[in-house]
């Protein structure tokens, strides 16, 4: 793959297939704002669009271009819920917290789908998901959860057994799989820009270029970059795993992790349908997890593994093909066109992050994998503690996050380490 230019979107398919964008301006000179937003990813414009829908002026300051980060080149996959099972999360942080989770875990996918309707987002909205198992261990797994979801009143889960998982996915390795008629997938850079235009429609500014380079704490705060300042009262930090050494408070207890994916040539309707002949997105249910769907254009875009500290492997093709042929044997002689690679950030417990530093800089962030409904949950959730209704908010805010074992030294070998013990696991079904 060619080099990129700093700043630009990352050479994917997405980039290729992006609607037009205007260029934004870099910040230069002063200038003030009731909410300061770092990073224009689905955090950060989610929370925008959120605050100027009810009337505050926002300014967005991106290091780069709106969409760089994980939102505008992740797997597009839009999968209701969490990175931890309810069970989980009732067990380790109580009935209320999960009672509190639970009502919220449908809820960024329908402010996906909102915001599309509202503003008319061209961004490839297709129906559907599913979690495929790989062993028997797993397939129990997801009788388990759809047993879990139904307690919780959703009713959009079918479970799939035998070959009956072949009228989702014609692969011979999948023993089963959890349907989620609820979920979807979507093309998210142009859904990250298309908000960004919603926002601007609503008289919020976006300056791209420029990457905020510190936070001066105070009432107004001030946000410095290389060419100005901007004074705001309030402040959302949506830098996720892209946002490293402004604001050490929230660094501390997340690492950020890699991941790859591949684009294929475009396979022809026929040959696309017969891999994924309803068209749903897909991903297993191994610890170190493959997702794949395919595209509008009918091209088999395949994601998978995870590369802790989030350094980029050399060859991305030569990592994530193999993985697809496992998959699907049927694609051998298929050329792939794209591949990139992003970063998201982990937390220990595997679920976000959301807090607040001095009483007026607000933060989400850590969604550990699974980041394209919760951003838009995390966005509304900030708007409403800003406008004090904190009580959903603080669901999320009052559970704990501890840092990963061995440091910041040793938190990636120990994590790899980690994961090689439960990649053996699903290997063994055990
Ligand atoms: C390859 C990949 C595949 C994925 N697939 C899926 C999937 O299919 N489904 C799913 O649910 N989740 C998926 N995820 C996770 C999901 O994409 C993320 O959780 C989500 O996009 C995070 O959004 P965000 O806005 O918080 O962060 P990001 O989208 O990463 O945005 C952060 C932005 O902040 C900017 N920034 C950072 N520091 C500064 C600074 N100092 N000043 C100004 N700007 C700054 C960055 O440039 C960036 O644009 C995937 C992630 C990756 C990497």
């Amino acid at each position: 793959m060619p080099e990129q230019p700093a700043g630009e979107h990352v050479a994917s398919w997405y980039a290729a297939t992006a609607h037009p964008a205007p260029e934004r301006p870099a910040l230069v000179g002063e200038l003030d704002c009731d909410v300061c937003v770092v990073g224009a990813g689905f955090t950060g414009l989610s929370a925008a669009l959120h605050l100027a829908e009810r009337g505050l002026s926002v300014v967005v300051l991106e290091a780069a271009r709106v969409g760089f980060g994980a939102s505008g080149r992740n797997g597009g996959q839009i999968v209701n819920s969490y990175s931890r099972d309810m069970d989980v999360i009732e067990a380790k942080y109580g009935a209320e917290t999960a009672r509190a989770l639970g009502d919220m875990a449908f809820e960024g996918n329908r402010i996906i789908r909102e915001r599309i309707e509202q503003y008319a987002i061209d961004c490839d909205l297709a129906d559907g998901n599913l979690f495929a198992a790989c062993n028997r261990k797993q397939l129990a797994g997801l009788r388990e959860h759809q047993a879990l979801w139904e307690r919780y009143g959703y009713r959009e889960l079918e479970l799939l057994e035998g070959e009956a998982v072949k009228r989702e996915v014609n692969s011979d390795r999948y023993l089963g799989a959890l349907v989620d008629h609820g979920g979807g997938h979507l093309h998210p850079l142009n859904l990250v820009l298309g908000q960004a235009a919603a926002l601007e429609s609503l008289g919020g500014r976006i300056y791209e270029q420029s990457a905020v380079e510190e936070v001066i704490h105070g009432e107004p705060l001030t946000l410095r970059t290389a060419g100005g300042r901007v004074r705001a009262e309030r402040v959302v930090m949506a830098g996720n795993a892209y946002l490293r050494g402004v604001l050490p408070e929230i660094e501390g207890r997340s690492m950020p992790c890699g991941t790859q994916i591949i684009a294929t040539e475009p396979l022809g309707e026929a040959r696309a349908r017969a891999l994924i002949p309803l068209g749903k997105a897909v991903e297993d249910c191994n610890y170190l997890l493959d997702y794949y769907r395919l595209t509008r254009d009918n091209r088999l875009l395949y994601g998978g593994g995870v590369n802790y500290g989030g350094e980029d492997p050399a060859d991305i093709t030569a990592l994530i093909r193999p993985k697809m042929l496992a998959t699907f044997p049927q694609l051998a002689d298929v050329k792939v066109d794209h591949a990139w690679s992003g970063t998201f950030l982990m937390t220990l417990n595997r679920l976000p992050q959301f807090g607040v530093v001095n009483g007026n800089v607000y933060y989400a962030q850590g969604y550990s994998g699974h980041g394209v409904t919760c951003t838009h949950l995390a966005g509304k959730l900030i708007a409403e503690v800003m406008h004090g209704q904190g009580e959903r908010f603080d669901a999320f805010a009052g559970i704990p996050h501890l840092p990963f074992p061995g440091g910041r030294l040793l938190r990636v070998p120990l994590s790899a380490l980690g994961a090689w013990y439960y990649q053996a696991r699903d290997r063994l079904g055990i």
